[in-house]
């Protein structure tokens, strides 16, 4: 199924595409022209079960599939994904407002999880041990939990669903995936070559809505396991609630991820790397280096010629493949007043604007959702912008004195997704790293986002549950151990089994 001009986004429940009647519809936006170009259907209980009962029908079999036949599935997937690549691209670059180069990021890292999952031969493997007491053997192995769902936020259309449902699958769960109302049709492109490279009806399964849907997975009882992405409110609540009706959950929450600027830094290196991880996406990207923090003559050295770089980003269309901006636009109109009345309150507060975004205008497109990258300097940590995740394209900045402040005022927000330091100092980045309270760190990278075969291992209010998403600790997540301990009496009777 390809998405029509201004399509109502079906379900694909049990192998096919269907849509529901009379359900209120939330609408997709391009947000590079702030035009509507698709609407999802707000489901509840009702598709919920549906979805499930597919998925619950699939299992059977699809956990009977030897691991290496699911991984072939993966292998073709892999292939007619990259086949699509270009076109996938652009589509997500039209649903989410991020460069068409960004958007190739963002699908390029959720192919690497499905170029893992092809390996679930030797990650499913267990472990063993003769004779644990006299003829007595043991060995563990790895069993899928049965329907788990995964719930996806609006800023990585490809990446955050393949964290989920590539794993998920060559484990041999089977699996409902809601994607986020704002973004559905990057995945809907994606199901469908599933099903070319032959995933079984019902193995993979979409639903769409918003709170009473979630609720809806949440609560109904043959859903074993819960993978959750997006904002901290949500992702504690979903934790709470999907604990509480016997599910496992993973949920992973919002971010403010701090960025020590030491001033032995290497000025050119440090003010590239800190714009792309402060602009990047627009800023809506939960490993964003949001707030810098200058140490002693670190603001001196860099800000200037940061300042510079911000000012000449280009912003604009990214849904035209010939002409790309270097940032494009935020999610929608909503959010740009949002980020635009942070900036406001900032400045209220007496934060200095180094370069100011708010004025930006599109002249090729006057309807986008267009707000410019902006710098904000002088930033205390009782100003509003600390308050809470920007998700924007703003970069506040912070001074302090010493490595020991910086440090202590990071360690003293809330979150712990991600932070960074650059410097060339082994010493600092040393001391950094064992004492900053965030579990994915960055020496003199901006976006320490791990790949593929590491967990996305973010800690405090960034994190809800144990096991984290993707690697080793994905597979843990999607399957439980069976361990069995042997023995055998005797042999049998007859000569053959003379010794
Ligand atoms: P969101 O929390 O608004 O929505 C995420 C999902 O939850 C969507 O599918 C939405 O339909 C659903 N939802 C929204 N409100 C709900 C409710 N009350 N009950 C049940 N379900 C609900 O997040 P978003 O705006 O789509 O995404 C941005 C957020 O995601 C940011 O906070 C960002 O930091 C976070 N994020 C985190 C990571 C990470 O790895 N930690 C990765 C990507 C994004």
């Amino acid at each position: 199924m390809t998405a029509s001009e201004n399509q109502v986004c079906p379900l694909y429940i049990g192998g096919k595409w269907v849509t529901p009647a009379g359900k209120p519809a939330s609408p997709v936006y391009n947000p590079s022209r702030g035009s509507v170009i698709a609407s999802v259907p707000m489901c509840g209980p009702v598709e919920v079960a549906a979805a499930v009962a597919a998925a619950k029908a699939a299992f059977p079999d699809w956990r009977d599939t030897p691991p290496n036949e699911r991984a072939q599935v993966l292998f073709r997937a892999k292939i007619l994904l990259e086949d699509a690549f270009e076109d996938l691209c652009l589509g997500i670059a039209t649903e989410h407002g991020k460069t068409l180069s960004e958007a190739r990021g963002d699908l390029r890292r959720g192919i690497e999880v499905v170029e893992y999952a092809c390996g679930i031969p030797s990650l499913l493997m267990g472990e063993s041990l003769e004779n644990i007491a006299r003829g007595i053997d043991c060995h563990t192995d790895r069993h899928p939990l049965g329907i788990v769902a995964g719930i996806c936020p609006f800023n990585f259309p490809a990446l955050v669903p393949m964290w989920m449902w590539p794993t998920a699958i060559a484990c041999g769960n089977t699996f409902i995936l809601k994607p986020s109302e704002k973004v559905p049709l990057t995945m809907q492109r994606v199901v469908d070559l599933l099903e070319k490279a032959g995933l079984p009806p019902g193995v993979m399964n979409i639903i769409h809505g918003g709170r009473e849907c979630v609720d809806a997975i949440l609560e109904h009882p043959d859903v074993k396991a819960i993978s959750f992405v997006g904002s901290t409110p949500v992702a504690r609540e979903i934790h709470r609630k999907g604990t509480i009706h016997g599910k496992r959950v993973q949920a992973a929450g919002g971010a403010k991820n701090f960025i020590i600027l030491m001033p032995d830094a290497d000025v050119d290196r440090t003010v590239e790397a800190v714009k792309d991880g402060a602009f990047g996406c627009a800023g809506e990207r939960c490993m964003a280096g949001s707030t810098a923090v200058a140490v002693g003559e670190a603001g001196e050295r860099l800000l200037p010629a940061l300042a510079d770089l911000v000012k000449a980003m280009k912003v604009g269309p990214t849904d035209v493949r010939e002409v790309q901006p270097d940032m494009g636009a935020v999610i929608s109109s909503e959010h740009r007043a949002r980020v635009a009345g942070l900036i406001d309150a900032g400045e209220r507060a007496g934060a200095v604007v180094l370069a100011d975004g708010r004025p930006t205008v599109v002249k090729e497109a006057p309807e986008g959702f267009f707000l410019g990258p902006t710098l904000i300097d002088q930033v205390a940590e009782s100003n509003p912008l600390m308050e809470t995740e920007v998700f924007g394209p703003v970069l506040a900045v912070m001074r302090a004195r010493t490595l020991d402040e910086a440090i202590a005022t990071a360690n003293r927000q809330a979150f712990g997704n991600g932070a960074a330091i650059f410097t060339n100092s082994g010493k600092a980045a040393r001391e950094f790293r064992r004492r900053v309270r965030a579990g994915m760190i960055g020496i003199n990278v901006g976006v320490p986002a791990p790949l593929a075969y590491f967990p996305f291992s973010g800690w405090n209010d960034s994190f809800f549950g144990d096991l984290h998403i993707q690697g080793k600790e994905g597979v843990e997540f999607y399957t439980q151990r069976k361990t069995t301990t042997t023995r055998w009496f005797g042999f049998g009777d007859g000569e053959i089994w003379a010794k």
